[in-house]
């Protein structure tokens, strides 16, 4: 029960949306319920109709308990049946009236009538309902991706890819087959049981009481099997979760996995989680299978008691089909409320992974009402900036430094020693502990991430190509770029002669990761992007280190013709892509241990210069200074 109303509580706020359609699937489902109680009455007006007409009595002295249980209803139900019983009688046989072709008809078309009444109401209720529930599923996987995009980066750096896609595809699916089929058969099962209750109440209620005496035990083995099914279910999403991350990893590292001949080996860890993925799934099957068996078995020791009883209390033939069907009927509806529990479990399961997203909340927080920051005019500021991942593990150091407009700056040092980070930290992908950044005096914290975002253009060795066609990656960058705007980027960026020979031009479509391009050729994209944003800072970090020199050479010269006229921050492993920069600022774990020019760098013997004699630079030996002169 606890799951049924976790589930309605988190899907209430989606299922308000669409309360027209969700109120006609559930009226319509409630009907269906009735129709299906209905079919009650018409097996006991049938099998009556095997015994020749009663003589018409008032009252029947012989049932004086019935009379006494509930008088006043039981009347209105008998006037009703008596009403009904006038009105169909002509249209159905009896044993003792000749057949007509009115009753002929009438015996043909009796019980389709009814069943194409209860069919029309089940789809009417199961389209209604479905309906809902498609709506209420795409909106949630909006929002959750929404939540996903609004999330800060440490959220995504503790978080694995496989766990992320189960979120979005595998808990919204299980959600979305239980509100599909499971809300469906929870309306219109619990509107059954209790429609053939109510009738079969009609018929006998001693009967009845007797017979319901056996329902209570069907809730001990659904309660068993679902538990287990829970416990089943919260095991599967766990393997399914490294399932997907594997995935994940061999379809990013497929070069690396070939190279080193790893194929084998991946399969073998998908095989195992794969075997995990399936005992878990038949612990599954087995508690969902079991429900049936189980309700089944208790439900017959309850007809056993009940054939009995009735033989010992001499019900007419009418009562004992009516009952029969309706014990069966309500039997057949428990064991669907039982599998719909059960679904509700294993639901469940992925309803609260759906509340554990939606309640995660940004750490990097947009102002509420953020101060306008429409240029860039002056300088940017880092005040005594510090910053950790970690509490206790400070990754940058009461860094402190002024760019002025116009700038460039390149950011030196060891491996780990926190250059990229600073990158992070000016993007406002992180937030820092101490000291604060700001932008012609405003603190990046009072604007807002679009201002901010708007300023700069991002270059990084991570190249991002997305599957889209050419120019949908440059506008990217600015997404009411014109076409001629876009060619304009590509040309800059050096670019538009490899996309002019592509097989559609600027409309090729790229694949997933660009794929069907060269390392070189993505990253002047990335480049042409970055033009066409036309931002004032651009920041480059390590941009040309996953290109070999050939590609680099190109690249470079791209990234020269970019950085002209604007403040540039360089991050950069590679010394010599450094030699254009007005300042550079070398790091040692998170503090600026030296700073000054390229040259004056070399000449002074210290971390640089020993960094730049491993890559084969000295003061003498440093490439000539191209692009914009220094300023
Ligand atoms: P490289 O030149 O190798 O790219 P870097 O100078 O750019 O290194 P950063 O990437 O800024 O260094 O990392 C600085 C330190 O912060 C490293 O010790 C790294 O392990 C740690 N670090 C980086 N990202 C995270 C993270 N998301 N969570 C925790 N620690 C991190």
């Amino acid at each position: 029960m606890g799951n049924i109303t976790t589930v309605f509580r988190f899907g209430a706020h989606y299922l308000g949306r669409y309360w027209t359609r969700l109120t006609m699937g559930l009226i319509l489902g409630v009907l269906f319920g009735l129709a299906n109680a209905s079919f009650v009455w018409a097996a006991k007006t049938l099998a009556d109709r095997f015994e020749p007409a009663a003589p018409k009595v008032v009252s029947t002295p012989a049932e004086p308990e019935r009379e006494t249980a509930a008088p006043g209803v039981r009347q209105v139900l008998n006037g009703l049946q008596e009403r009904l019983d006038g009105w169909i009688d002509p249209w159905l046989p009896r044993v003792d009236v000749p057949l007509d072709w009115r009753r002929i008809v009438g015996a043909l078309l009796f019980l389709p009538a009814l069943m194409l009444l209860r069919s029309l109401l089940d789809y009417g209720s199961g389209y209604c309902l479905g309906w809902v529930s498609e709506r209420v599923i795409n909106d949630l996987r909006l929002d959750v991706m929404r939540k996903f995009s609004v999330l800060s980066l440490d959220f995504f750096n503790r978080s694995t890819s496989g766990d992320l896609l189960t979120r979005i595809n595998s808990d919204t699916a299980k959600l979305h087959n239980c509100l599909k089929n499971g809300a469906a058969n929870l309306v219109k099962e619990s509107v059954t049981i209790v429609g053939l209750v109510g009738m079969l109440l009609w018929l006998n209620w001693q009967l009845t009481l007797f017979a319901l005496v056996f329902l209570p035990v069907c809730v001990v083995p659904l309660a068993i099997l679902g538990r287990k099914a829970r416990r089943a279910a919260k095991a599967s999403v766990k393997a399914e979760v490294q399932q997907s991350s594997q995935l994940v990893e061999l379809i990013n590292g497929i070069r690396v996995i070939k190279a080193y001949c790893l194929e084998g080996q991946q399969v073998e860890r998908y095989r195992q989680l794969a075997r995990q993925l399936v005992r878990q799934g038949m612990k599954g099957v087995q508690a969902r299978e079991m429900v049936n068996p189980a309700i089944e078995v208790v439900s017959m020791l309850g007809v056993g008691a009940l054939i009995v009883y009735i033989f010992k209390t001499q019900t007419s033939i009418g009562e004992f089909m009516g009952f029969l069907y309706g014990m069966g009927a309500m039997f057949v509806a428990v064991k669907r409320l039982a599998k719909v529990h059960v679904q509700f479990q294993q639901a469940g399961v992925g309803v609260e992974r759906l509340q554990e997203i939606m309640r995660h909340e940004p750490t990097v927080k947009e102002a509420t009402a953020p101060k306008p920051l429409a240029r860039f005019q002056r300088e940017i500021r880092f005040d005594h900036v510090s910053f950790a991942y970690v509490p206790d593990r400070p990754v940058i150091r009461d860094f402190h430094f002024t760019i002025p407009r116009g700038m460039k700056v390149g950011v030196a040092g060891p491996s780990g020693s926190g250059k990229s980070t600073l990158v992070n930290l000016l993007f406002r992908f992180y937030d820092p502990t101490q000291g604060g950044i700001s932008i012609d005096g405003t603190n990046l914290r009072e604007v807002s991430f679009q201002d901010l975002r708007r300023l700069m253009a991002l270059v990084s060795q991570e190249i991002v190509v997305f599957d889209q066609t050419v120019a949908e990656n440059i506008a990217l960058g600015k997404t009411d770029a014109t076409r001629a705007e876009i060619e304009a980027a590509a040309r800059e960026a050096h670019a538009h002669e490899f996309i002019t020979q592509l097989p559609q031009g600027y409309d090729t479509r790229l694949g997933e990761r660009g794929v069907s391009l060269s390392q070189g050729q993505r990253q002047r994209i990335s480049i042409a992007r970055a033009f066409v944003r036309n931002a004032p800072i651009l920041v480059l970090d390590e941009a040309t280190a996953s290109l070999d020199s050939a590609a680099e050479a190109e690249v470079q010269r791209a990234i020269d013709h970019l950085a002209e006229n604007r403040t540039v921050i360089s991050v950069a492993h590679r010394l010599s892509t450094l030699a254009n920069c007005d300042h550079i600022l070398v790091l040692v774990q998170g503090r600026i241990v030296e700073q000054g020019g390229f040259e004056e760098l070399l000449r002074r013997g210290g971390v640089f210069a020993a960094m730049a004699a491993r890559q084969g630079l000295s003061a003498t030996s440093s490439p000539t200074l191209q692009g914009q002169p220094v300023s």
